[in-house]
């Protein structure tokens, strides 16, 4: 019972990686609200967050640039805010207005 118990936990941990599934460390909904808080962004959709190899987390998504804004300038924003403050080092980010 005790090998089960200890085993389950690295189990669950190893599927979650196989699946891609969302980091549990990191929250979804938060990323997405920091993204939309950037000054000139309309909208952020298509938004993945998934685990690569344990402690390399990976996202893609769609950043939609409000008109008269800098795209390259928010795309930095945006690729700071993800390394800062989720520490997520793999981003793919499209930028479309
Ligand atoms: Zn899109």
């Amino acid at each position: 019972m005790l090998i089960l118990k200890s085993a389950w936990g690295i189990i669950h941990h190893t599927v979650h990686i196989l699946m891609e599934g969302t980091p549990s460390s990191i929250n979804q909904t938060a990323v997405k609200e920091a993204l939309e808080r950037i000054d000139g962004v309309k909208d952020v959709h298509d938004l993945h967050i998934w685990t690569i190899t344990s402690g390399l987390d990976s996202m893609s998504c769609h950043i939609l640039v409000k008109d008269g804004w800098d795209c390259q300038q928010i795309l930095q924003q945006a690729i700071e805010l993800m390394e800062k403050e989720f520490t997520i080092h793999h981003r793919t980010i499209q930028v479309e207005n």
